[in-house]
């Protein structure tokens, strides 16, 4: 009986919630692959209103006859979220009217997608160009690699939570010594310029934060002694808010560091 109605017109439509959450789980930004297009913002004709102009589209088609129907799937299924991915008009059209793109092709730039959504959450706003995939030279992928077995997600999480106190281990300063060490080596060097200069902010950054950082720093082995703020203030109470900026300064560098790193990171990961 389900499957005579839908022969006679009835599309299996997603509800609104299901829209909603399509759209907010990408950040309401086209999952189409390079495209981060933007489908929402404010009205013009309301203060209080949104222009939607995004658009769910099926995966597997919402009726017979559509590209990548799938007969076996229930009416509910056809209609859940799992069966969505939110794109901008152009490319909802698009899909909705070509069977060229496959359900597994469509499932991976949803994920894809997803994952940009989900970091973009979590590490801060992303740069154009790392959404974006370009044709970069063997020799720059190579060199990208390099670099993102240096900063991965961890190191880069890891360098960002440091709080830079009494211990500082080198977990947190090998990565920045292994960059450092590759910034005078020709085979290093980018050819894309985009690329270059990211590497260059890295390293000026990298220079930026040991400067202030030996000042205070004596190396161990395994670890650096840093400033401790409770011998610091037994020793000299008045001067207390003096290391706590320190400290301060040097998180703050820190932090800068992982920028151009997490830039290199994620044009790695849209690049391969
Ligand atoms: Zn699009």
């Amino acid at each position: 009986m389900q499957e005579l109605l839908r022969m006679n017109g009835k599309r299996d439509d997603f509800s609104n919630g299901v829209k909603i959450e399509l759209a907010g789980r990408v950040g309401w930004i086209c999952s189409f692959p390079n495209c981060g297009q933007s489908t929402s913002g404010p009205s013009h004709d309301s203060p209080e209103k949104m222009i939607k102009n995004g658009t769910a589209a099926h995966i597997t088609a919402a009726a017979p006859g559509g590209p990548r129907y799938d007969p076996s799937l229930t009416p509910e299924q056809r209609r859940s979220i799992e069966n969505g991915i939110w794109m901008c008009p152009r490319h909802g059209s698009l899909i909705d009217k070509d069977s060229a793109y496959s359900t597994s092709d469509i499932k991976a730039w949803k994920n894809h997608a997803e994952n940009i959504a989900r970091r973009n959450l979590e590490y801060g706003p992303t740069s154009q160009v790392a959404n974006f995939s370009a044709l970069y030279s063997p020799k720059d992928l190579k060199i990208l690699s390099a670099y993102s077995g240096i900063f991965t997600w961890a190191v880069i999480e890891r360098i960002r939570g440091e709080l830079f106190g009494s211990k500082v281990s080198h977990d947190v300063t090998n990565p920045l010594d292994a960059a450092l060490g590759m910034e005078n080596n020709p085979a290093y060097v980018f050819q894309n310029t985009t690329l270059e200069e990211l590497r260059r902010t890295l390293n000026s950054r990298i220079w930026n934060f040991y400067r202030h950082f030996s000042q205070q720093s004596g190396g161990m082995i395994g670890y650096y002694d840093y400033i401790d703020i409770h011998e610091c203030t037994r020793r000299d109470p008045n001067r207390r808010a003096y290391w706590e900026n320190e400290i301060y300064k040097t998180q703050v560098l820190a932090r800068l560091i992982c920028e151009p790193a997490l830039e290199l990171l994620k044009i790695k990961e849209n690049n391969s």
